[in-house]
């Protein structure tokens, strides 16, 4: 059994928050153990509770078709939450459930050591972009120890809002270059620790 296997059964047992008493499955993530691309969303929803499984709702199915519009599939990519179990009545993450479940986020990258991390939605955004918005940053990737980190809207919220709808659907078609132009980087010269924007 592979290191993320055990990791994923160990967070289905998860008891560091009290969102182990609602679920009905925690849902630690799903994809490829060696993605490139990292996609990390806000929480479970009903769909995933009931199957223990991230994005196979609604929101889900419009994510496959994002990731198809640039030839991917969910299974050649790594799919996940900020939070791994849902949160009763699919209300916002509470940050002590946020950093009670962080451990399992730092874990996870670490075992797939993605060369890009895609924040879905404004909760998974806040890890990694520190007090932006994400009205402003949309679309744009930022660079840190090799590691290209690029904020995306929500695509429940793009589902329900035609603007954001236009937004993701232009975001995601960004990925491969930027993937591209990263890894010509890395091959020229290692890169400083500090951050690189790329618009
Ligand atoms: N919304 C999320 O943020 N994550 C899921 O897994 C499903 C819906």
């Amino acid at each position: 059994m592979s290191t993320l296997s055990e990791l994923c059964e160990e967070i289905a047992v998860c008891q560091r928050c009290d969102l182990a008493k609602y679920r009905t499955k925690a849902v630690p993530g799903e994809g490829s153990e060696n993605a490139e691309i990292m996609f990390i969303g806000e929480a479970p929803g009903w769909h995933e509770d009931q199957q223990g499984r991230p994005f196979v709702g609604p929101a889900g199915q419009y994510l496959d078709n994002l990731l198809a519009s640039i030839g991917l599939k969910r299974g050649q990519v790594y799919i996940t939450n900020v939070v791994k179990s849902r949160p009763p009545g699919n209300r916002d993450p509470l940050p002590v459930e946020i950093s009670a479940c962080r451990q399992w986020l730092n874990c996870q990258i670490e075992i797939i050591h993605p060369k890009m991390i895609v924040t879905l939605g404004r909760y998974s955004m806040a890890l990694f972009f520190s007090g932006k918005s994400i009205s402003k940053i949309h679309g744009t990737a930022q660079r840190r120890d090799n590691i290209i980190y690029y904020a995306m809207y929500h695509p429940a919220a793009a589902l329900h809002q035609q603007s954001l709808r236009r937004a993701i659907e232009e975001d995601m078609l960004k990925i491969p270059s930027l993937l591209t132009e990263a890894e010509v980087m890395t091959e020229d010269k290692p890169q400083p620790q500090q951050l690189t924007m790329f618009e």
